[in-house]
């Protein structure tokens, strides 16, 4: 019997991968690209997200690559299919892994199939616009810039911003987190979670061997950073005279109150990107095993309100803990690192 995936049970947050404080300052200087890419995201953001085509499942990984051709026209041209031999051109190869090694975390680590959980396919757009400086998911496709060369490259070279991006698929089918304030840094940051557990997979590092970076290599050379964000340091990836400094903290006594980027949801995600990152690293080994399965756990186990602030969600992680190990190490360590970046479970 066919049946059609479940549309998604809460709104898609437009994210981004670039976050809109970064190319704000670089418009401010005149930067053509950047003045260009943010009238799009606006565009983007107004239009109703794209639901994902009713398609039966097919029970399997399927990848559909197109190619805008440096259009702002979707879908764009397919050039690759599921199975389809690599063609001779990077970005769609990239994209295309990219997506299944995205695939290949959720469905062989946590079991599920695919970002809803029923096999949705999952297609990609290359080559999206002129020298756009961004990519995103848009609900039904991944679409990726080439970037203008100059502050970002091809934005399909960092396996992290493919498992971010797709992360937020999961999220919206899931514990459909507000992308707003807290619960608004908390989907981002889940995003930053799988998105380096991503690429941690498909490498297969340590935790000790990761470098804990959201977008290495998206940063052209000349700019002073490594990249958009660190999970294992945040407020360190990047200190440029163009860029800015990056903003985010990683304790709650740095907590930044503002009311742009839907109240700093990019900005405030350093502080539960790190508590993540102090799991990991306490418990050592492969990080999607342990600190991995704690927090997949929580985002699809039900318990999380939409509304969920860092508290809330911090609660849920020690619950999902103490509910998948009879010995109390993970817990313990759980607690232990949120209470490292000033958030009590107690
Ligand atoms: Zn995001």
């Amino acid at each position: 019997m066919n049946r059609t995936p479940a549309p998604p049970a809460h709104p898609l947050p437009h994210c981004t991968i670039v976050p809109p404080h970064i190319l704000d300052r670089l418009a401010e200087q005149g930067h053509e690209a950047a003045r260009r890419s943010l009238a799009l995201d606006a565009a983007h953001r107004a239009n109703r997200l794209l639901a994902a085509p009713a398609r039966p499942p097919a029970h399997r990984l399927t990848r559909t690559i197109a190619d805008a051709r440096h259009t702002e026209t979707l879908p764009g041209r397919t050039v690759r299919r599921e199975g389809g031999a690599p063609v001779a051109d990077g970005s769609v190869d990239r994209a295309y892994d990219g997506l299944g090694a995205t695939f290949a975390l959720y469905e062989q680590v946590y079991g599920r199939e695919s970002i809803d959980g029923a096999w949705l396919p999952l297609d990609a757009t290359v080559h999206y616009g002129d020298h756009y400086d961004n990519a995103f998911w848009n609900g039904s496709r991944m679409v990726f810039g080439d970037g203008d060369g100059e502050i970002f490259t091809d934005f399909t070279s960092c396996l992290d911003v493919i498992g971010h991006e797709l992360t937020h698929g999961v999220t919206q089918y899931t514990a459909g987190l507000d992308y707003q304030d807290q619960s608004g840094a908390l989907n981002e940051s889940l995003s930053d979670v799988f998105g380096s557990l991503v690429k941690q997979y498909a490498l297969g590092q340590s935790s000790a061997e990761a470098d804990w970076l959201i977008g290495a290599g998206l940063l052209a050379p000349g700019i002073n950073g490594v990249a958009l964000r660190s999970m294992k340091a945040p407020g360190t990836a990047y200190d440029d005279e163009r860029l800015g400094k990056d903003p985010q903290p990683a304790h709650m006594d740095d907590y930044v109150q503002t009311a742009s980027d839907a109240g700093g949801v990019h900005i405030n995600s350093g502080i539960p990107n790190h508590a993540f990152y102090l799991v990991a690293d306490a418990l050592g080994g492969h990080a999607w095993e342990r600190a991995g399965q704690v927090w997949y756990d929580t985002l699809t186990g039900g318990t999380l309100s939409p509304a969920a602030d860092f508290t809330a969600f911090a609660r849920a992680t020690v619950a999902a803990a103490r509910a998948r190990w009879a010995d109390d190490a993970v817990t313990d360590t759980v607690v232990a690192a949120w209470s490292q970046v000033g958030i009590s479970t107690t």
